[in-house]
């Protein structure tokens, strides 16, 4: 196993310096806490992970959850993630001090799950889903099903899932056929199945409650019929105890990855006695249900960033200590007695190292953007500001599920080959990385469909405005940076693509107004992943030009090397990176048509 699986300080540089957490801890909602007050509590929060996450990873992946005798098996650890984790405020800490929360900015939140995942990623779903589940019952549901459920989730005794999947509808809810049929005594009769479900059943938790996308009998057709009910495993009675609620574990799925992680198929209503209680009013289960969305998706980037970062803490360990080969500089090729060179001193393989940092690194900083603009946008006073950031998130929040999944897969492969062949064995951690991370760009919304949600719909929401106020946020940064002689060149290269943006938008708008909505998005994957790489190379110049005033300024927080790594590192990324969207945007405008289905045979 590596020695280390985060860099505390490149964490707090982009929490503190780079995005600014004192700005939103000024909020009236956030007036209990404080900057050391939040340190505190990210301490805490890693050494936790180092006493009860870390040292777990590889036994659960060696030991995964699995079905037997009718139960899901999983490692006792998990017992420890829902009843520490419970304690702690790592399911509560984003709630009203009313719901029994710690009322913490979502900035916080993101970092201290950031770590977590970092450690071990098999456990922090557990919790995090328990979150999600009682936000919406908190959000939306009666007080009665608030009184029930919510505060015995927040502590971590019962567990929470999100039940949105079938057999049939996967990517299109639309397809959904769990019904619900309406009693005289205000609950449903529910019937139906869902598949993968994650942290849907083990003996860690006194009970479950599972939110339960389903379509009340004679509901209209489409996503406009889906409503959300609450269906717990057992039925809390007045008196506190609990009766079986005829919700059926028919197995676990094994996967590749996160094998520690259960991920169950559930049976509602086969014995015709399912209770679900409806959350809210009928019909809106998939409005309540995205609204949640947003944060779970930044919460799927925010793992699988955190993921590649620990693949590439692991890498570049293991660079540094394996000897092979000789430099090609001149010392190393005419000495013919010259010891063998550390692979770090290999350029190829400093590449990749750099590769791996400069998508690691970005990746939290983007994450811990789309935090901030959630904050703000609740604690938002002026109309002017909701509107604003209400755009900024909508806009990133599938560049942020997309990006680091994506490109954490690249990363952690780039970390793998710098093993060689350890990196392809067992014994060598990387190889569980490179599993693990491969189900980020599928759940939670695939990539191809993040694609169409950045190009179809928030690109173009209110022509362009969002674009336009990113780009606003873009400018900033680089007029920071052009004060800087260093800096210029990066700062002018921005701007070029901040126009390249903007071209390939009028380009491909035109389908969308001609009615030619297949071929509009028929690039959105490569759309997707040229207008993320713009966003990333914004979030290094940022990241650089706040180094560059530090260094200036004398500032000691971190070391010299530490803020001139991130100058260096941004350049690489504009020298390796930002290229590649000159040939997207090339394939984006070309007018050759390949991959819609038409009556020619192609797969032959
Ligand atoms: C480990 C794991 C945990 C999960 N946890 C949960 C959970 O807790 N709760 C839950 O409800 N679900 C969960 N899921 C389900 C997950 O969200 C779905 O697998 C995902 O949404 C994709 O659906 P699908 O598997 O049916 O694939 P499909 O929808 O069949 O997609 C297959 C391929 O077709 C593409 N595709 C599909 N439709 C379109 C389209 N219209 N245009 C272009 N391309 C398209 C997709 O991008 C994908 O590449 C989990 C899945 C896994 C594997």
């Amino acid at each position: 196993m590596a020695k280390q699986y985060v860099d505390m300080d490149t964490l707090k540089f982009l929490l503190n310096q780079v995005h600014n957490l004192s700005e939103v801890l000024e909020k009236e909602r956030y007036s209990d806490h404080d900057l050391d007050s939040m340190d505190l509590f990210l301490n805490s929060v890693k050494d936790f992970s180092d006493q009860e996450l870390f040292p777990y990873f590889k036994e659960m992946d060696e030991q995964p959850a699995h079905f037997k005798d009718g139960k899901v098996i999983v490692h006792p650890q998990v017992g420890v993630m829902m009843k520490k984790g419970g304690e702690m405020g790592l399911i509560s800490g984003v709630f009203n001090f009313e719901d029994g929360g710690l009322q913490l900015p979502g900035m916080m939140h993101t970092a201290a799950s950031f770590i977590q995942d970092a450690a071990n990623n098999n456990l922090p779903g557990y919790t995090g889903l328990t979150m999600g589940a009682a936000e919406l019952i908190v959000h939306f549901a009666n007080e009665e099903l608030k009184k029930t459920y919510a505060s015995r989730m927040l502590t971590g005794e019962w567990a929470g899932t999100m039940c949105l999947t079938e057999p049939q509808a996967g990517s299109s809810l639309s397809d959904i056929t769990t019904s619900a049929t309406p009693t005289d005594d205000g609950h449903y009769h529910i019937k139906g199945q869902k598949i993968f479900i994650s942290g849907g059943d083990h003996e860690y938790a006194d009970n479950f409650v599972h939110l339960v996308l389903a379509r009340i009998d004679g509901a209209p057709t489409g996503t406009k019929g889906i409503s959300l009910f609450v269906v717990p495993k057992k039925r809390p009675a007045a008196d506190g105890s609990l009766s079986p609620n005829d919700v059926i574990t028919a197995g676990d799925f094994q996967k590749m990855g996160q094998r520690g992680y259960c991920t169950t198929h559930l049976m509602f209503g086969e014995g015709e006695d399912c209770r679900g209680w409806l959350v809210g009013k009928p019909h809106q289960g998939l409005r309540y249900m995205f609204l949640m969305m947003n944060g779970a998706r930044i919460g799927v980037g925010r793992g699988a960033a955190a993921v590649a970062t620990a693949a590439y803490h692991a890498s570049l360990e293991y660079a540094q200590e394996r000897p092979q080969g000789r430099r090609l500089n001149n010392a190393g090729r005419k000495d013919a007695n010259a010891g063998q060179s550390l692979i770090i001193d290999h350029a190829d393989v400093r590449r990749m190292l750099l590769l791996q940092k400069s998508i690691v690194e970005a990746s939290l900083s983007l994450v811990l953007l789309a935090s901030k603009y959630s904050d703000l946008l609740h604690t938002a006073t002026t109309e002017e500001d909701k509107e604003k950031y209400k755009f900024l998130l909508e806009l990133i929040t599938p560049v942020v599920k997309t990006y680091p999944s994506d490109m954490g897969v690249v990363a952690i492969s780039n970390g793998l080959q710098v093993l060689g062949g350890y990196g392809f064995c067992s014994e060598y951690i990387l190889q569980q990385y490179y599993r693990d991370i491969r189900i980020f760009p599928i759940y939670e919304g695939t990539t191809g469909i993040q694609s169409q949600d950045l190009l179809g719909r928030k690109a173009m929401m209110e022509n362009g405005k969002a674009i336009k106020l990113l780009a606003g946020e873009m400018m900033e940064t680089m007029q920071a940076a052009m004060t800087f002689e260093e800096l210029k060149p990066y700062a002018v290269k921005l701007g070029g693509k901040i126009q390249e943006v903007q071209k390939v938008l009028g380009f491909l708008s035109e389908f969308a107004k001609k009615g030619e909505y297949e071929r509009f998005v028929s690039d959105a994957s490569l759309f997707m992943e040229f207008f993320s790489t713009i966003t990333v190379a914004w979030l290094w110049l940022d990241m650089a030009t706040n180094a560059k005033q530090k260094l200036v300024a004398g500032d000691k927080t971190f070391s010299t090397e530490f803020y001139e790594s991130k100058i260096h590192t941004m350049k690489f990324y504009y020298k390796y990176e930002l290229v590649k969207t000159t040939g997207l945007a090339e394939a984006l405008m070309d007018d050759e048509v390949l991959t819609i289905a038409t009556d020619k045979k192609v797969f032959v």
